[in-house]
């Protein structure tokens, strides 16, 4: 990514509250900015006399570095996500339960003692839930009086 000047990475904090946008926490002092659309960079690779490192090079998507592509996020979201698409990472959520079901007896233990209830509940994101709610229609209004 460019380096976001202070008012734009500013920009990017308020854009939820100071909330992550995808879980909703409360940005914390140090915070992300998250490509909605991915943007990977290319690795560098760097010889030194203490061996091969690596770094971040040039982006592959330069086009995606843009405000209207950037969400704040808190670094767990932001490094759960990676290089996912939104629905990719909703898809990848949404399979949580059955990972944990399938991979963690502590999981299944808790379940079964009444210490978790697991919910079917669709993943939503904070910034979905921002969206003011529409007003019923008319059809709607006269079936809910
Ligand atoms: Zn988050």
């Amino acid at each position: 990514m460019a380096r976001l000047n202070k008012a734009d990475r500013e920009t990017v904090r308020a854009m939820f509250g100071g909330r992550c946008a995808y879980c909703g926490a409360e940005l914390a002092e140090r915070w992300h900015v998250d490509h909605v659309e991915p943007s990977l960079r290319k690795l560098e690779i760097i010889k030194t006399d203490r061996g091969t490192q690596w770094r971040a090079g040039a982006t592959t998507r330069p086009d995606r570095d843009v405000l209207t592509n950037y969400m704040p996020a808190c670094p767990p979201c932001n490094i759960d996500k990676h290089a996912m698409s939104l629905e990719n990472w909703r898809g990848k959520l949404a399979r949580t339960i059955q990972v944990l079901t399938n991979n963690s007896p502590t999981f299944r233990h808790a379940v079964r003692f009444g210490m978790l209830h697991v919910l079917e509940a669709p993943v939503v994101f904070y910034f979905e839930r921002c969206v003011a709610p529409r007003a019923p229609s008319k059809d709607e209004a006269s079936v809910q009086a």
